[in-house]
């Protein structure tokens, strides 16, 4: 069989499945191709205001109503009670000490809380995504987008205006031509390795590990902590509702509640940790990480796993070539950075937007070539930025106050962004993490490298630690438009 098509979009998670209805609407021919078949399990579920921002610009722009709700839990629960979806009011962190429970400081030096929301009508999300991805694949098909799964692609053949993607599915050969096509396959996916691409490590992500999965009835910090801990204030939203990270020296674990009874939850540890816990051998390496943090051990005491454990061997990935002659690779498929503050989503969602802009823009080669190659230039900017501070989190892993200091880099960036953006003055406010603002950018990064560098041998200089701290407050505080600098918010940060 052979097909033409505008465009042909690889993979059917959210991102590959959001650009073919957008390109639907742009008035295309357009084809997705799945490997596998829906529903089936995914990790990266928990979303961002920025992310949310996103969704919804999207959604408004191209005339997407049906996907609008998913930008915010009340909407959400009103239009689609049916897809599995959690609650999330914040970001909240608790550093453990590792053979000891978690200690609860009455000063909080132990833990961050930064609020994303006011209240659960416009929260932010974490996504089912089993439930989230069928149905935006489902709505693609509805809006006229041919979708073939359990598809096995075998390889890709540029043509002079066009490529040709040569498929099998139930036994039958297929020949696709396209005039471009889009790789929404993840990190490691289909182009990077039908064109052998080879690979770029980012400068400074973390070589990390993970070991993840879905498990039901996992206790809530809030019944643990409420018998011992004693806070003069409530915490800025209920300490549950949000992806909770629970940080130790060497990596850290995500809890992510749904309202179908399930949570997901894993551990992402540099190589160290993950081979003196043997996380390869799944679950046995999760009851030993667990025996090493007691508290946590408590919130998963009566905690089933539905499945196995997933291991994955490493996280951190990058492409060396980000899009070409008529392809290119959506930011989950051109690189992967540890999920320590939940980027994945955001940068993809960026991403779709630009190549949606592309999409909507002259269609002659030259300018389609120039603008997937500034495309490209953006998304390797991005994940390198997102890689150093990640980098430097990693670094600082075991000093709560430089962690949660460097953390504000992010809360501050984003929050920046996203109201300048509900302002409508995007342009002050330029790439994921404001990378290409220059009073902001060189600043983080130096910050970044120098704790980064300052952390790599013990015992750290006590002046060289008080400098960066002063740093990071210089380099936030132009940009903190959620009281971040406030010391008197003892690392909890309420909506204003
Ligand atoms: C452990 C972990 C935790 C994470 N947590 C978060 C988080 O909390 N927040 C966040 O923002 N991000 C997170 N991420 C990142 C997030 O998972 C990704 O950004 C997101 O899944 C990307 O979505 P996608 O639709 O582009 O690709 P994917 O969800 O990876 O989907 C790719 C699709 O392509 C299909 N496919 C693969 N190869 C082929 C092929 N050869 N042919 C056809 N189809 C193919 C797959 O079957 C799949 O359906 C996390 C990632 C990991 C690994």
């Amino acid at each position: 069989m052979t097909a033409e098509f505008d465009l042909a979009v690889v993979g059917s998670g959210f991102g590959g499945s959001l650009m073919a209805m957008i390109a639907r609407r742009l008035g295309r021919s357009v084809i997705l191709l799945e490997r596998g078949k829906h529903p089936r399990f995914v990790i990266g579920e928990s979303s961002t205001p920025l992310a949310n921002q996103i969704l919804e610009e999207l959604a408004d722009r191209y005339d997407l109503p049906r996907v609008r709700p998913l930008a915010k839990w009340g909407p959400w629960q009103r239009t689609y009670p049916g897809i599995g979806c959690g609650l999330k009011r914040g970001f909240t962190f608790y550093q453990h000490p590792i053979g000891r429970p978690f200690a609860a400081d009455p000063a909080r030096r132990d833990q961050l809380l930064v609020a994303a929301s006011a209240r659960d009508e416009v929260a932010d999300t974490h996504w089912y995504r089993p439930d989230f991805d069928q149905f935006l694949a489902q709505e693609a098909q509805n809006l006229g987008v041919e979708y073939l799964d359990e598809v096995a692609l075998c390889g890709l053949e540029p043509g002079e205006a066009d490529l040709t993607l040569t498929a099998q599915k139930g036994g039958k050969n297929l020949r696709i031509r396209c005039k471009l096509v889009l790789d929404a396959s993840g990190p490691r996916g289909f182009i990077h390795r039908a064109l052998a691409l080879p690979e770029a490590p980012l400068e400074m992500s973390p070589p990390t590990q993970g070991l993840y999965g879905h498990f039901t009835d996992v206790g809530k910090m809030a019944d643990l902590l409420a018998s011992r801990a004693r806070f003069d204030e409530t915490p800025p939203y209920p300490v549950d509702a949000a992806a909770v990270h629970h940080i130790f020296d060497g990596g850290w674990i995500w809890v992510l509640r749904f309202n179908n009874g399930l949570t997901s939850a894993g551990v992402a540890a540099t190589d160290a940790l993950a081979r003196a816990l043997k996380l390869a051998d799944g679950t046995p390496g999760w009851a030993r990480l667990l025996e090493r943090l007691p508290t946590v051990r408590e919130q998963f005491a009566t905690a089933r796993m539905q499945f196995p454990l997933v291991h994955a061997p490493r996280l951190a990935f990058a492409t060396g070539t980000v899009a070409g002659r008529n392809w290119a690779l959506l930011p989950s498929a051109a690189g992967f950075i540890d999920p320590l503050l939940s980027t994945g989503i955001a940068l993809n969602l960026l991403g779709v937007s630009r190549l949606a802009d592309v999409l909507a823009g002259a269609q002659d080669p030259e300018t389609i070539q120039s603008r997937l190659a500034t495309y490209a230039r953006q998304t390797r900017l991005e994940l390198e930025t997102t890689a150093r501070l990640i980098g430097a989190l990693y670094a600082t892993l075991g000093d709560f106050e430089v962690f949660t200091a460097l953390a504000r880099l992010y809360f501050a960036a984003v929050s920046f962004t996203e109201i300048n953006r509900r302002l409508g003055r995007a342009h002050l406010a330029p790439g994921y993490l404001l990378c290409r603002q220059p009073r902001f950018a060189g600043p983080m990064q130096a910050c970044c490298r120098a704790a980064t560098d300052l952390f790599r041998t013990a015992p750290v200089a006590p002046a060289a630690r008080a400098a960066l701290l002063e740093h990071l407050r210089q380099t936030i505080a132009p940009f903190d438009l959620i009281g971040l600098g406030d010391a008197r918010r003892r690392n909890w940060y309420p909506v204003d």
